[in-house]
């Protein structure tokens, strides 16, 4: 039975990777609902606020009735701000398609769009007018000019746009209309048109707001109106689909769920985005050409939904209310003419460590003076070529060293300079190690190899951190080594070091990475990570090899030592452990790089020493691995846990719990991802990785945390 359910999980998450490549092609549903029903069961009192809501709706609407307010059909207008991620592609919209966009969604909010025209002759004395006016602030969070629209140079989140995007910005909620905008919109990692929370179902409130895919913004490239936009904002201000809220259209039992307004008739919800205007699944003719419907004709809101968003503007709930107030309107310019502003401009960058040779996109990220208006000009000392004029540079550098660079924006209002100081590492083009040469950090230069300034263990660590050192202490064979101080960094931590490359130009098959290794705990709960990562090439990305966590002293332990240190550890001779690994297929590249990972879990120490390869028939060649690794880790796990697949390539996972539901889901970034499990009850859940037409499937204990 378990298993029967976990296959249907698996089989949803399969169906929903083969709709990504098809994303731009065809009408995508909304995620709505999927994203509400899952904060309510992350996160179980914000039932409450929906109740409330609910609540507040129908006292409206009774006094409205019993004439006891007046009714209010003043302009409320609502400031705006559009934050676009792109990677210079048609998703990175101008600043004129997204003021389009605006005038086109306004003229929905009150009925004037001509299309009305085309609504049956049944509905059409349903119309409503929402009277509200959406507007670009022109004033910032800190007051600065802006033009309303932000922009993020992200190649990996405008692919698979969602909750990243407002890890990344988030104007102040309770005074921004905050729409955010991707190539590919998700919700979670299932591809939608747009999604957007009731008031005050947000997992928290920096995340209230719209989701949008870029091409239904507006126009589209074919010329046609989308309402997207109108639907989405629709769902902002409380309205349900007109079928009521479940997870599909056409099912008949969606005639019994109710959408909570009057005037829009029950309906299952038209199926497949056509415009059937005469469809009456539930008796009655459904109203298809209504905004919250799914049909490819959408042109109204009722008079009823227009009352129920205007409802929902005076709640606090998600702050609705204070988005309009005289106060915030002052605050965030939107009643300021529209005006220039002068550039502020920030640098992506995607990589700081790269190759001789290789290419490094850069892109400008633009959060106020104007895409359209704003001259950019970037200088790149160092490469070829060394000037770039335009949102986006590729620098390349053909010799080893440390090179800065400098973006300069500008327009008719004013100038912004950004400028990187040594940022960009390039790499020796040369390997820094052959065959038999072994490292045992006695050299007082490192992390230089023999002092050389182009051939460098590379460190990276959290700022502020230590991160791995070369260590005086203790030493497999000699007084040093290196180490690690998984306590000194925070739990979950990613703590790396990167070796120069490895010559295996001409290495048997036989030929291993050998080194020792030892590791102690402090207390019994600690739960450290080490991952060992090899690149075949300079540009190639790093894939996992082995993982070493566990049971202290067992097989694939981390912890050599069994005992718990709280003093300094040095580890003993019988600590040290050998690790041999298998080089096979990396025969012929001649610069092979090796990266060790600690994700930090509360250990003592971890000491690494004698790294070298050898030339050994003694050791049998094991084959190539031809399936990736999965990687979880820690498990037993609280709080989170790390996942690496060691192919980097598009995937996606799913955890479920015992009974099989799906509790959480999402993609992997560059085959890796962190989960949180703060949420979980404890006890055993199924985590699924899915990648094409392979998957992995391993059991996760999650433990409360203390
Ligand atoms: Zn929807």
């Amino acid at each position: 039975m378990l298993l029967k359910k976990w296959g249907t999980a698996l089989f949803a998450a399969a169906m929903t990777l083969g709709a990504l490549p098809m994303a731009q092609a065809q009408e995508l549903p909304c995620g709505t609902d999927l994203m509400v029903q899952r904060a309510l069961a992350d996160q179980p009192e914000l039932r409450e606020n929906l109740r409330r809501l609910e609540a507040e709706t129908r006292d409206a609407e009774q006094a409205r009735r019993q004439g006891r307010v007046a009714s209010t059909d003043t302009l409320r207008i609502i400031p705006v701000v559009v934050h676009i991620f792109h990677n210079f592609g048609s998703e990175n919209l101008t600043d004129t398609q997204i003021e389009e966009a605006i005038a086109l969604l306004n003229d929905r909010y009150n009925g004037r769009n001509p299309d009305t025209a085309q609504v049956v002759p049944e509905f059409k004395s349903r119309i409503g007018n929402a009277r509200f006016e959406f507007r670009l602030a022109r004033l910032d969070p800190q007051g600065n000019c802006t033009n309303g629209i932000t922009r993020w140079v992200d190649a990996a989140i405008t692919n698979a746009g969602g909750e990243n995007m407002k890890a990344v910005v988030s104007w102040n909620t309770r005074r921004y209309l905050n729409v955010w905008v991707a190539r590919n919109a998700v919700s979670g990692s299932t591809p939608v048109n747009g999604y957007a929370y009731y008031p005050g179902t947000a997992p928290n409130p920096s995340r209230e707001g719209v989701v949008m895919r870029a091409e239904v913004m507006g126009r589209r490239p074919n010329g046609t109106i989308a309402t997207t936009l109108p639907h989405e904002i629709g769902h902002y201000f409380n309205l349900a689909h007109t079928w009521g809220n479940s997870n599909s259209t056409g099912q008949a039992s969606n005639c019994n769920i109710d959408d909570g307004v009057d005037d829009t008739p029950n309906t299952s919800g038209v199926v497949g985005f056509g415009c059937p205007t005469n469809y009456a699944p539930c008796g009655t003719n459904s109203n298809v050409q209504n905004f919250m419907e799914y049909a490819s004709c959408r042109f109204m809101f009722t008079a009823g939904q227009c009352a129920r968003m205007r409802i929902a503007s005076q709640s606090s709930l998600g702050a609705r209310n204070n988005l309009w107030t005289a106060e915030n309107l002052q605050a965030t310019g939107v009643l300021l003419a529209p005006r220039p502003c002068p550039p502020q401009v920030a640098v992506s960058i995607p990589a700081t460590v790269v190759c001789p040779g290789q290419a490094l996109a850069l892109g400008a990220n633009l959060v106020a003076g104007g895409q359209d208006s704003t001259q950019l000009r970037w200088l790149l000392p160092g490469s070829s070529p060394d000037t770039a004029i335009g949102l986006r540079a590729t620098a390349r550098y053909t010799q080893p060293g440390v090179y800065s660079i400098r973006l300069i924006a500008s327009n008719r209002q004013g100038a912004d300079t950004l400028f990187f100081r040594d940022t960009i590492r390039v790499l020796s083009g040369q390997p820094g190690y052959q065959p038999g040469q072994a490292e045992d950090f006695e050299n007082p230069t490192w992390p230089q190899l023999n002092g050389d300034s182009t051939q460098l263990w590379l460190r990276e660590q959290p700022a502020g951190t230590p991160g791995w050192q070369r260590s005086g202490l203790v030493g497999f064979a000699s007084p040093t080594a290196l180490r690690v101080q998984p306590i000194l960094h925070q739990a979950g931590s990613v703590v790396a070091i990167t070796t120069p490359a490895y010559n295996l130009a001409t290495i048997a098959p036989t030929a291993v990475l050998r080194y020792k290794y030892a590791g102690a705990r402090r207390a019994l709960g600690d739960v450290d990570v080490l991952r060992l990562f090899v690149s075949p090439a300079c540009n190639q990305p790093f894939r996992l090899r082995t993982t070493r966590s566990g049971a202290a002293g067992g097989p694939t332990a981390v912890y050599t030592q069994q005992s718990l240190f709280t003093g300094t550890y040095r580890p003993t001779a019988s600590d040290w452990r050998t690790e041999v690994i298998s080089l096979n297929g990396l025969q012929s590249n001649a610069f092979v790089r090796f990266r060790f990972e600690l994700t930090a879990g509360g250990g003592n120490a971890l000491f690494i020493d004698s790294l070298v390869v050898v030339d050994t028939a003694s050791v049998t060649a094991l084959s190539a691995e031809r399936v990736p690794l999965l990687s979880v880790a820690p498990n037993p796990a609280q709080g989170y846990t790390s996942v690496v697949l060691s192919d980097p390539a598009r995937a996606s996972y799913t955890l479920s719990d015992a009974t099989g539901r799906l509790v959480q889901q999402g993609a992997m970034s560059a085959g890796r991802a962190t989960l949180s499990l703060r949420a979980l009850s404890p006890g055993l859940y199924m985590l699924q990785v899915v990648q094409g037409s392979r998957r992995w499937q391993e059991r996760l204990l999650v433990q409360p945390v203390h």
